[in-house]
């Protein structure tokens, strides 16, 4: 039986995370943290993950595997494999140029032997000149194992004249354009760096005296009951030896910050904090500024779970219009059909979600979505709403209309499957056959993150692109293949 977890109609019109990434070192049975680390990061991405650590007896050790973090690195059989106080780890949803083929080769950590000894990395988000720079790579004779974009920091490094590991990174990621936060070990250290606009999260957590961890969010350092220290800064390289020094540096070029405004909307767990905040409150701040932008008299107002919950939770207070759970959530269903028949596919949305009859009948319903990709799944919900007996059914948008794909890091569909790139929010509202339909604004959504006045157009204070179409990071290898930006990158 496959222990690929199932895609599913409704997960194809959801925006993907590709990745998380978790580090630990001076702790007793590194693994053990690494794996819990990961389950808690299982939402960046649940095609495959992978556990490499180190230990004096048995040197460098990993295990990569396809599935849920829970299904393959909670056996006696594969921890026993993984010994040591140091580790890093990965899951990955898939990186750009290999998405729904994966061997088991593409799966991270990457590991690579150098005169200095051997290093491991996990990666998430994309390098944006990556075939550039495998092109370049190959002319100069390195073998790649792999088709990921990470794989190129391990032969840049390689080619690093530097002689120890940290300072060869650092030479590699100079060449490097894009979005990372990348987690790297070597025998002895621990080491986290974000690229120079951070626009993918890394936070630090300290465990008892000379333990440290680096994960993407914050919910995973909580799982293990680790002190948050404070976010790897944009730029910002730490390195951890095992006696629990920690040196700082920042080896780019410095840039203004361009945080993805995206994690805050959707990616990052609601209870995690990023920048500082909590992403829930965030997302519930999100649903104020929505109730404010686009007010309209109803009876109820219902989220799209999980991820529409807190906005819609925002939306009721501010408008005082009652809250309710017009829609429930199946959260088994992807355990029990691995693989779906064609019959069982095509129920499609009602596998996830089915309607709460009872609340919703004759009432006017807003319903609280964190974004529409597709459109696919949005009709689907209006479908079943006014089967169920709604009397009207009103979109409120978490997020401005997805109008561009992002090349940092998350998976999005090209920009022709973009309905708010195809049709205007009125061809859209049409389209999805609802009453009414309201994106909330980019300075609505800016201002619920915590910018008090809202986007700074002349320089905006987080990665906006794929609603904006300003691209932060010049997407060089797309714009190789043709895509056109709608302004200039830096
Ligand atoms: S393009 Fe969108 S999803 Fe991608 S990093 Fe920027 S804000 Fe985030």
């Amino acid at each position: 039986m496959s222990t690929l977890p199932p895609s599913h109609p409704f997960d194809d019109d959801k925006l993907k995370e590709e990745c998380g990434v978790f580090g630990a070192i001076g702790v007793t049975d590194a693994a053990s943290f690494i794996a819990l680390g990961l389950h808690a990061l299982q939402h960046r991405g649940q095609e495959a993950g992978g556990i490499v650590t180190h230990d004096t007896e048995a040197g460098f050790q990993s295990a990569r595997r396809f599935g849920y973090v829970r299904d393959n690195f909670t056996s006696q059989k594969v921890m026993e494999t993984l010994p040591g106080s140091i580790g890093i780890g990965h899951v990955r949803y898939s990186t750009a140029g290999n998405k729904g083929n994966t061997a088991i080769r593409d799966v991270q950590p990457f590991f690579g032997e150098f005169a200095m000894g051997g290093a491991a990395i996990a990666h998430n988000g994309n390098i944006t000149n990556a075939d550039a720079l495998r092109r370049e790579l190959i002319e100069r004779g390195s073998i790649f194992q792999s088709s990921s974009d990470s794989e190129c920091i391990i032969h840049l490094m390689a080619r690093s004249l530097q002689r120890n590991i940290p300072e060869r990174m650092k030479d590699a990621l100079r060449r490097v354009e894009g979005a990372f936060s990348v987690v790297a070990m070597t025998r002895t250290k621990l080491i986290g760096v974000r690229d120079p606009r951070g626009v993918r999260p890394l936070v630090l957590g300290k465990v008892g005296d000379k333990g440290y961890v680096l994960a993407s969010e914050t919910c995973a350092l909580d799982i293990i009951g680790a002190e948050f220290v404070r976010e790897i800064e944009p730029g910002e390289m730490v390195v951890i030896s095992n006696d629990g020094k920690l040196t700082s540096s920042k080896p780019f070029e410095q840039k203004p910050s361009r945080f993805c405004i995206f994690e805050h909307v959707y990616f990052s767990r609601p209870d995690s904090i990023l920048e500082g905040r909590s992403v829930y409150e965030t997302r519930r701040q999100i649903g104020v500024e929505l109730a404010k932008e686009a007010p309209v008299e109803a009876d109820l107002v219902c989220p799209v779970p999980d991820s529409g919950t807190p906005a819609a939770i925002g939306y009721a207070f501010e408008s005082g219009i009652p809250y309710g759970m017009g829609i429930i959530r199946n959260q088994y269903m992807g355990r029990t059909f691995i693989e779906p028949s064609e019959q069982i596919r095509n129920m499609g949305v009602r596998l996830k979600l089915n309607v709460n009859r009872a609340l919703i009948r004759d009432k006017r319903i807003i319903l609280v979505d964190d974004s529409v990709v597709r459109g696919t799944t949005t009709r689907k919900i209006k479908d079943m709403l006014l089967d169920a007996g709604a009397a009207e059914v009103h979109f409120r948008i978490a997020s401005p209309p997805t109008m561009w794909p992002c090349f940092y890091g998350v998976d999005t569909p090209d920009r022709d499957k973009l309905l708010a790139a195809q049709m205007s929010v009125e061809e859209m509202r049409e389209h999805l056959g609802v009453d009414s339909l309201e994106f909330i604004s980019l300075d609505g959504l800016y201002r619920a993150a915590g910018a008090a006045n809202g986007r700074n157009s002349d320089n905006p204070q987080y990665c906006d692109a794929c609603f904006s179409g300003e691209y932060p990071v010049t997407p060089t290898d797309m714009i190789a293949k043709g895509f056109e930006l709608k302004t200039a990158a830096e």
